[in-house]
């Protein structure tokens, strides 16, 4: 006997959540399978020792199809903002640029300013932008040597991109900052960014959704050239004629078994599978170390991308008393081998040097590594697969598979929305 659904969901990453809320809310018969005992995947939290330690995504995107789909499925979405958003410290200053746009920001680093700024305002254009091939460091490196412009464009590749500007189309980042929303308000979740998925795998529960933690797909199961359902790691099936895979295109592959995916398929999704790395150090204080109550960027860093001030407007993250912070870092070369102790050498120098004082101020909370199959990004944006599969009614969702020049959970959530329009055309709910 096996069981049955209109849709099988693989993993409770910000993709397949979003999905499988989007579904159920339409009338689906829609099942989660996760194998973590907790939802949220590569954006979940883990508590350490009273402190919420974000295990990946640190700010929400506000305003944008993140907050849309929690509006349209009726889940929570407490993200609070801080205010400013983001600092970025120049010339030892911490300098708040909010409203100012990109002149005012280049300006404070070099007369050259204008010049890029033009070269953004001509992005604007279709033709005004570059070449495929252009590395945004190219790109940048064609109206300035200044070192801190190289660094904000570095460190702005890094927070939204997880990879180094040298690693980036240049066309990519220019399309994000000129038709995209850009992440210009974004916040923290209080329960760590595991609130945001536990609101929204509860409005999913609440639409008569099922979710079930600590369980494994450990097939997808084909009949012909479609999906037929899964068979869990204990060897039990699940039938239903849509799967949606939030594991990425290569674990899918694995999951179908290579033998059984079209050729040209299979060379398209080895290529494309490069994912991203970082390095990120969770730390806290009895005393305010910064004095940025959001993030804080850097014009000048050996490798720290940004820092996150969580606990002043979300106290509830720290035990009282206790301040929460995180430095993150993206490795050279992001993508590939690097040698991880050098850089959290380099990531610890950029600390001290920004924090004074730093190693008799901060515990240090945890040092983590994301990385190969579980990395910052699955795939560098601008390389991304389609989420479409030779399989019909199998589609991945997720950062593996984001639309062109988008990055982080909000592109997640923008391919859990395009998935689940193609499946409200191709499938009508409670066909089994
Ligand atoms: C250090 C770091 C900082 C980041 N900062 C930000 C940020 O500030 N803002 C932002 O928006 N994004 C950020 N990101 C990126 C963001 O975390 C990811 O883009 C996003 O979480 C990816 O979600 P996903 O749905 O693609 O996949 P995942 O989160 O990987 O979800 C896939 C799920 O599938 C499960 N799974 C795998 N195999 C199986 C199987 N066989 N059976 C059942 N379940 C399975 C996994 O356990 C996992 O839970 C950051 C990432 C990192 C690592």
């Amino acid at each position: 006997m096996s069981e049955n659904y209109d849709v099988v969901v693989i993993g409770a990453g910000a993709g397949g959540l979003f999905t499988a809320a989007r579904l159920q809310h339409q009338g689906y018969r829609v099942l989660v399978v996760e194998r973590l005992d907790k939802v949220g995947g590569r954006a979940s939290t883990t508590d350490v020792d009273g402190f919420k330690v974000n295990d990946g995504a640190i700010v929400i995107e506000v305003g944008g199809v993140t907050e849309r789909t929690c509006r349209e499925v009726g889940a929570p979405f407490e993200i609070r903002e801080p205010s400013p958003p983001i600092l970025y410290r120049i010339k030892g200053k911490d300098v708040d640029v909010t409203g100012g746009g990109w002149g005012f920001l280049l300006q404070k680093l070099t007369r050259q300013g204008a010049k890029l700024v033009s070269g953004i305002g001509a992005a604007r254009k279709d033709d005004g932008l570059p070449e495929e091939e252009m590395t945004l460091h190219e790109w940048v490196s064609k109206y300035t040597k200044n070192e801190g412009v190289h660094g904000i464009f570095r460190n702005m590749a890094a927070s939204v991109f997880a990879v180094g500007s040298e690693d980036l189309p240049a066309r990519v980042f220019l399309t994000y900052f000129t038709r995209k929303s850009a992440f210009k308000r974004f916040g923290f979740h209080p329960e760590g960014t595991i609130g945001l998925w536990k609101g929204l795998a509860a409005a999913f529960e609440r639409d008569g959704g099922e979710l079930r933690l600590s369980t494994e797909v450990g097939a997808i199961l084909l009949e012909d050239d479609r999906v037929a359902g899964v068979r869990l790691a204990d060897g039990s099936v699940v039938s239903a004629p849509v799967v949606v895979s939030n594991v990425g295109p290569a674990a899918t592959v694995r999951l179908i078994g290579r033998e059984h995916v079209p050729a040209d398929y299979l060379e398209l999704v080895d290529r494309a599978d490069r994912p991203t790395a970082m390095l990120t150090v969770n730390f806290a204080s009895r005393e305010r170390l910064i004095e940025a109550p959001g993030m804080l960027s850097f014009a000048s860093s050996r490798r720290l991308a940004y820092m996150a001030n969580y606990t002043d407007v979300c106290p509830e993250m720290a035990p009282e008393g206790w301040h929460l912070y995180v430095g993150t870092s993206v490795p050279k070369p992001s993508v590939g081998e690097f040698d991880e102790a050098a850089e959290y050498e380099l990531l610890m120098e950029d600390l001290r040097d920004t924090i004074p004082g730093f190693d008799e101020r901060a515990r240090i909370l945890s040092r983590v590594t994301t990385k190969d199959g579980w990395p910052p990004q699955r795939a560098v944006a601008g390389y991304d697969l389609t989420h479409d599969t030779p399989f019909a009614g199998l589609w991945n969702v997720g950062d593996a598979v984001k639309e062109y020049a988008n990055g982080g959970t909000t592109a997640c959530a923008e391919t859990a929305e395009i998935v689940a329009g193609k499946i409200a055309q191709a499938f009508t709910p409670a066909l089994v």
